[in-house]
């Protein structure tokens, strides 16, 4: 135990501890209550937060505000600090936000066989870049191509870190110091930095704009092409939608035009859906085998969104043009990390048995979820949520609309259910307070819940709430709530 103020000293209750009153770093090292803490972590990294919180609280004592008898609490105040500077700053929360492919909240959620391939492939040697049946040096591309290559039917596929690197490095492999034709309509920005004439001057193409914002035609196509054009581009409008008076070319028709000019034609498609969503009565994405077949050369698309994979970015197509990407050198700075690969080969692996996707596929099981099941459990929790914020707000089950979320058919909304939470107030004075700190409350939380605000009232959709892990974690730390918002 830390010794307190020295015998005599005169200690009133209010007055501070003195600077000389605190022990040094080596003694409060030495305190029993301390030694688990070495035990643990090291005598370097205990010392050094012993360090700084012997020196905050000199300064306190300095001021006049270190009350005596929290000297007694220095061991607990370190352990508190060592357990806070060691906790992970990447958390697990809960997502109740009605978007299943969040992008600021980590986007598709990995199945459990890429789990288990990364577990198991990472903290061991593997066969990145070893051919096994040869014995000599392989190509990581290869863990994956066969599968692409069967899945999309294109002739050859490699991959690198994400999509916007896909189609960064293609441009640059396939249209660098050339130009590159693109209807005005498709010139797309994706979250932040990723807009589509910036990408193309970074790849050192030349974007030469067809059409207009809202119509492009065949012919404007066929008129920019000349002895510069290195290539044809479509762009996925992933993230908008052009309405009212409008017309596209679309894959299939614009094939032709560049094939006859002796040009390969280019398409992001942004999500791109491995399989067709329609089956299960979701809006329809564009396949990249569907692209290929319509004549597209190299298609690329993210490993993230609605393939339910890893971060990543793929690029599929004609052998010859994917062979130039892949040995163009700024593929070294953009290849994928041995840890995404081994997530997204066991992810291609589960699309090898379509009948299993929408169980062992978390984004396609979040996707599929029937309505009446969500609605369930809505049922199952409005009482213990009531519970848990009453009086201060009321609970109602309500149905909502989610979203598929990272750019994947912006317009389209997904048929969710789940609780309005509203604040009970005399008037509308108090609403905007009593809403962010419900917010601030769930996201205190230890495992955080993140919900939306919509027209005065905070929605918890509940699509993303897996029953079987989530849930019981969820109800659980319901009393933590209940104390927030006391
Ligand atoms: C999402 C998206 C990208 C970027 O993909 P990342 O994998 O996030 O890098 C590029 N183009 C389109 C059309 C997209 O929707």
């Amino acid at each position: 135990m830390v010794h307190g103020p020295t015998a005599g000293s005169p200690v009133t209750p209010m007055a501070s501890a003195a600077p000389k009153d605190l022990p040094s770093v080596d003694r409060l090292l030495r305190d029993h209550a301390v030694t688990h803490l070495m035990a643990r972590h090291g005598h370097a990294f205990v010392a050094a937060e012993a360090r700084r919180l012997l020196e905050e609280w000199r300064q306190l004592a300095l001021s006049g505000a270190l009350p005596p008898q929290r000297l007694h609490e220095l061991p607990s105040e370190l352990e508190r600090r060592c357990a806070g500077r060691l906790a992970p700053r990447m958390r697990r929360v809960i997502n109740l936000t009605g978007t299943v492919l969040h992008t600021n909240l980590g986007r598709a959620l990995l199945a459990d066989e890429a789990l288990q391939q990364v577990l198991a492939c990472m903290g061991s040697p593997n066969n990145l870049e070893f051919d096994l049946a040869r014995g000599e040096r392989g190509d990581r591309d290869s863990l994956v191509e066969d599968l692409l290559r069967e899945i999309t039917g294109a002739e050859a596929a490699t991959v690198v870190n994400n999509n916007a690197a896909a189609v960064l490095l293609s441009l640059a492999a396939l249209a660098g110091g050339k130009e590159a034709v693109l209807s005005r309509g498709e010139l797309v920005e994706i979250g932040g930095a990723f807009r589509m004439p910036d990408v193309m001057s970074a790849a050192g193409a030349r974007l030469v704009e067809v059409g207009t914002t809202n119509r492009t035609h065949a012919r404007d196509y066929q008129a920019a092409i000349g002895p510069d054009t290195a290539l044809l581009m479509k762009v996925h409008t992933s993230n908008y939608a052009i309405q009212g008076f409008t017309a596209s070319v679309s894959e299939a028709e614009l094939a032709p035009i560049a094939h006859a000019a002796g040009l390969p034609l280019l398409t992001d498609l942004g999500s791109g859906s491995l399989v067709d969503l329609s089956q299960w009565g979701l809006p329809a994405e564009p396949l990249p085998q569907r692209m290929l077949a319509d004549g597209c050369d190299v298609v690329t698309f993210s490993g993230d969104k609605l393939l339910g994979g890893p971060q990543a970015g793929l690029i599929v197509g004609r052998k010859d043009l994917v062979q130039k990407i892949r040995k163009f050198p700024m593929k070294r700075a953009l290849r994928m990390s041995k840890l995404p690969m081994a997530a997204l080969e066991a992810t291609l692996r589960l699309y090898l048995q379509p009948d299993r996707l929408t169980t062992d596929l978390p984004t396609l099981r979040l996707l599929t979820r029937p309505v009446e099941q969500i609605e369930a459990q809505g049922e199952r929790l409005i009482e213990k949520v009531t519970a848990a914020v009453a009086p201060r707000f009321a609970v109602r089950a309500a149905a909502m609309r989610g979203q598929i979320g990272s750019g994947s058919l912006p317009v389209e909304t997904l048929p969710s259910a789940g609780l309005v939470l509203t604040p009970v107030l005399p008037g509308k004075r108090g609403v905007g307070r009593a809403l962010d700190e419900l917010v601030t409350a769930l996201r205190g939380l230890p495992l955080p819940v993140i919900a939306r605000v919509q027209a005065d009232e905070l929605w918890l959709d509940l699509r993303c709430l897996d029953e079987g892990r989530e849930e019981p974690e969820f109800i659980a730390q319901l009393p933590q709530l209940r104390e927030a918002l006391a």
